[in-house]
Order: structure tokens, then C-alpha cells, then sequence
């Protein structure tokens, strides 16, 4: 098959915090797989910049060790990763001192694209930006890459807007969501957007509801101290299922360039009602057979953090008045499943004696596992006996409708990291876009904690707590059953 793959210039990307998890785990890995696929031009190089003391060869190393360790099938391929390892260079730099930063401004090339990766804590968004610039570095065409999460309410968003803007203009600023990064979510815009048949049915007058799910089976182990300042609503909700939420319904751009795009999911979270309490439903996973509670995860005797949300939401506007999102995620849930579905409504009429089902499309849209989509549509059920209708869904997981020779499918943040080489932001947050979803997620939060809410306890690989499920029951509804 002809690659159709965009190609990229030859660039130096700095990673700060190159010798962290997130660094180890996705962001190394990720960029060997572009390279073996033949993304990473002649000439490139990955420079990793943190606090560790360590020299060229022995960064190489640690790398080589975590593709090993966290690569997939690619990591078989020795030679490949030897090639991959010589564009590695390492500086052992202090972002809040002076340490390191003349050999990095030495290395680092001013005649290549350059990106700087921030995969460091937040609080060292700032001496970064302003270091990069005190030192020389940076220039008007250098791209910076920031990671989640972008504050923790919209003072902290705005002030870490603010900081980024003092050196970098917006055009410069990639906020990374990696849910922008799959595969299936950007499949929904070419479904919405490349096809004539779902366009004319996405609106109030032929969609009951709509739910996103994202269920996780990990509980907050080894990270419990982050998470318990943070909770469900601040690490999920916020950002990735507010981005899908976004994209299922916006309107159409007139282009999908990245501030066409980006205009229309900040109209959708203006248009974002508040939520009254009772239309959302805090959870903590109690513990069970197969592991701790929450609490002891957390190591938070007396936490009321909440580990699942349910939610209801209306988006004001004339396309989807009256139509609810139901957004629901959570973690020690009974599957991993990711999904968006599309509940359309009823027929009014059914022609067919005796059939008294509610005979519904229902379109999902699958984000993990298993990429893909399905419609469910109403059929006759064969054989003989008269007019039978069953629902029975046509399918299609991607893996199985592109075959064994479609390109290679890169994971969420290899695609990301290749679009800030090609300086393409439309699959990234713009600074207003994140400020419009803490001002919407903010009085939310501040409406439970003043009346001390008490997250419900669910079992551990449940589907949530009871009222989660009752929440639907009362509008006439259920979830769709969470099922890996
Ligand atoms: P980590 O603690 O594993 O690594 C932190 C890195 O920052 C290390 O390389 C360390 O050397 C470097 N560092 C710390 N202080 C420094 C200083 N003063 N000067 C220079 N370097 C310094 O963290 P992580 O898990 O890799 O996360 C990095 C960022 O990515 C954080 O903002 C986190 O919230 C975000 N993030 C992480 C994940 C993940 O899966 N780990 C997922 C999403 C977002």
C-alpha cells in the first residue's frame, strides 16, 4: 500500500522530564514506532532534559530498557532500535536553576523545527518557558508541548495561560489531550462529517440521548496521592470526556483546520447548562476480592474523593435542546471500555402486527478496546412465521474491515507528537477552550464541596454505585452495559 502519511522536517524535540514515567512508558516507545514506520527524518534528534546525572550513553540505555519494557511488537527489532538510540541525546538540567542550560542551548539546532516537550509538573511550566527564552533558546517558530492537567480550576488554568503567554504566543502552545489522539475519536468527525447519512439525524429531532462511558478496571494505586487532590470530575470529566462530548456535538467547521475546529467545541461548552445536584452521582470503589478500597488505594482514611462520576448534562442550543448527555467514567470498574453512543428515538408507529419492542438505532462508537463502530438496526428475523423484527448490530471494528495491509495505526501520542512537528494544532486544547471547561466544571465542584457530599460506595468491578444506575431509570433510560 502507498503511505499517505503527511511527512514531517527534520526537527530536535526536547523532552523535560525525559527520564520520567510518562516519558519511559508513551512518549519514547511511541516516537521508536514512528521512527521504524520512517517518520522521523534524517537528522532528527531527541534530546532528553531532567534532573537525573546522566550522560549520553547511559540515557540510551534507560531508554533502550523502557522500550523493552513498554514498547509492544516493535521491540523485537534490535537493529531498529539500535538507529532509533543514536538520535538520543541527554543534558541533566534544573528547570528552577542554572544547571544545564547552556550545553542545551549548545545542542539544540535553530535551523530544524523544534518542540519542546514539558513532561514535568505543572509547577515548572513557568521557569521552563522562561528559561528556554533567558538562555536563547526558543524563537518565534519553536512549539511547546504541555501535559494534563492544566490546572486545577480556572485561577490555576488562567495563571498557567498567563505564564505560557508571557513567552510563547497561543499559535506555539500544544495542550495535549491524548483521548484527541485515537484513532476512533477522530473517526468520529470523518463519520459525522464524511458521510451523508448521519449528519441529517444529529439533533433533537431524531436523537433521544447520547452517553459516553469511560470505564477503567486500574484503581488509583500508586498515584493515590495525585488523584485524591483531584477526583474523577477534575481528572476525566474536565478534559477528556468534555473533549468528546465536544466533538459529538458540535457543528460543522467550515474546514477542519485547528481554530475552525477549536471555535466549534467552545461554542458547545458555552452552551453547557450547569448541573443540578441531583443529576450527578459521586462514586468510591469499596473494596472487594480483587483488591483495597479506595480509601486505602488513596491512603486517605477520611477522603470523599470521587473515583466515579455519573452525570446528566443539557446543551443549550437549537440543535440538541432537550436531548441529554449522560457522561459516566470511573476507575476499579468491571471492564476497560471506552465508548460513545448515540441512542436514537423510537419510531413512532410500527406497522408490523404484534411487534411491541421498542426498535431503536443505536449507533456506538468504540474507543477501547476493539476500535470501531456499530449500528444497531432492525431487521426481519429469518425464517418462516410472519414479520419478526430483531435489533442486530452491523459491525465494524476497524482492525477487521482495513485488513492486514492498512498503515499502521499509531497510538495516541505518537499521532500528537507528529502533528506538533507538523504544526497542526487542531487535534490540541486551545488556552480559551480549556478556561471555558473549568469555568463550567468549577461551580460544580465548589456546589458539592460546600454541601459536603458524600461519594456512594460501589463494589469494585461493578458498574458504579446503585444510584448511577437509578439516575437513568427515572428519565426511562439505562446505561449501556459496560462489558470489555
Ligand atoms: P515523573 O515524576 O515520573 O517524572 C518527572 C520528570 O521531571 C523526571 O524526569 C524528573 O527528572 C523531571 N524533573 C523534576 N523536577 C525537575 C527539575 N527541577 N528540573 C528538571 N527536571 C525535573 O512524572 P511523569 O509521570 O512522567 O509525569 C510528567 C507530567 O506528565 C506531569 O505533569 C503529569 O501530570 C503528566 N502526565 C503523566 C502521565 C503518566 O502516565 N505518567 C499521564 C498524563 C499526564
Amino acid at each position: 500500500m502507498v503511505s499517505r502519511v503527511i511527512p514531517v522536517e527534520t526537527f530536535d524535540l526536547v523532552i523535560f522530564g525525559g527520564t520520567g514515567d510518562l516519558a519511559r512508558r508513551k512518549i519514547l516507545p511511541g516516537l521508536f514506532r514512528r521512527f521504524r514506520s520512517g517518520q522521523m527524518p534524517e537528522g532528527s534528534r531527541i534530546i532528553g532534559a531532567a534532573r537525573s546525572d546522566l550522560d549520553q550513553a547511559g540515557y540510551r540505555q534507560m531508554i533502550a530498557d523502557a522500550v523493552a519494557e513498554f514498547g509492544g511488537e516493535e521491540k523485537k527489532d534490535s537493529k531498529g532500535l539500535d538507529a532509533f538510540i543514536e538520535t538520543l541525546d541527554y543534558v541533566a538540567i534544573d528547570a528552577k536553576g542554572d544547571g544545564g542550560w547552556a550545553k542545551l542551548a549548545e545542542i539544540v539546532r535553530k535551523d530544524v523545527v523544534q518542540a519542546f516537550y514539558f513532561s514535568v509538573a505543572p509547577s515548572l511550566f513557568g521557569d521552563l518557558a522562561e528559561r528556554l527564552h533567558t538562555n536563547n533558546i526558543a524563537n518565534e517558530q519553536s512549539r511547546i508541548v504541555v501535559e494534563k492537567p492544566f490546572g486545577r480550576d480556572l485561577e490555576t488554568a488562567r495563571a498557567l495561560n498567563e505564564t505560557l503567554a508571557t513567552h510563547f504566543d497561543e499559535s506555539q502552545i500544544y495542550r495535549i489531550d491524548h483521548y484527541l489522539g485515537k484513532e476512533t475519536v477522530q473517526n468520529l468527525m470523518a463519520v459525522r462529517f464524511g458521510n451523508m447519512l448521519f449528519e441529517p439525524l444529529w439533533n433533537n429531532h431524531y436523537v433521544d440521548h447520547i452517553q459516553v462511558t469511560v470505564a477503567e478496571t486500574v484503581g488509583v494505586g500508586g498515584r493515590g496521592a495525585y488523584y485524591d487532590k483531584s477526583g474523577a470530575m477534575r481528572d476525566m470529566v474536565q478534559n477528556h470526556l468534555m473533549q468528546l462530548l465536544c466533538l459529538i456535538a458540535m457543528e460543522p467547521p467550515s474546514q477542519f483546520g485547528a481554530d475552525e475546529v477549536r471555535d466549534e467545541k467552545l461554542k458547545v461548552i458555552r452552551a453547557l447548562q450547569p448541573v443540578e445536584p441531583h443529576h450527578i452521582v459521586r462514586g468510591q470503589y469499596d473494596a472487594g476480592p480483587n483488591g483495597p478500597s479506595y480509601r486505602e488505594d488513596a491512603e486517605n482514611a477520611r477522603s470523599f474523593t470521587e473515583s466515579f462520576i455519573a452525570m446528566k448534562c443539557e446543551i443549550a442550543n437549537w440543535r440538541w435542546a432537550g436531548v441529554p448527555f449522560y457522561l459516566r467514567t470511573g476507575k476499579r470498574m468491571k471492564a476497560r471500555s471506552s465508548e460513545i453512543t448515540v441512542v436514537f428515538k423510537d419510531l413512532g408507529h410500527s406497522i408490523f402486527e404484534g411487534d411491541e419492542a421498542r426498535h431503536r438505532n443505536i449507533l456506538s462508537i468504540r474507543l477501547q478496546p476493539n476500535e470501531g463502530m456499530d449500528l444497531q438496526v432492525t431487521i426481519k428475523e429469518p425464517g418462516p412465521g410472519g414479520m419478526r423484527l430483531i435489533d442486530v448490530p452491523l459491525d465494524m471494528t476497524f482492525a477487521d474491515a482495513l485488513g492486514p495491509d492498512a498503515e499502521e495505526v499509531p497510538d495516541a501520542y505518537e499521532r500528537l507528537i507528529m502533528d506538533v512537528i507538523r504544526g497542526n494544532q487542531t487535534l490540541f486544547m486551545r488556552g480559551d477552550e480549556v478556561e471555558a471547561a473549568w469555568r463550567w466544571t468549577d461551580p460544580l465542584i465548589n456546589g458539592w464541596e460546600a454541601r459536603n457530599d458524600v461519594p456512594k460506595l460501589y463494589d469494585a468491578g461493578s458498574a458504579g454505585p446503585e444510584d448511577a444506575l437509578a439516575m437513568m431509570h427515572r428519565d426511562g433510560r439505562r446505561w449501556r452495559e459496560i462489558k470489555a
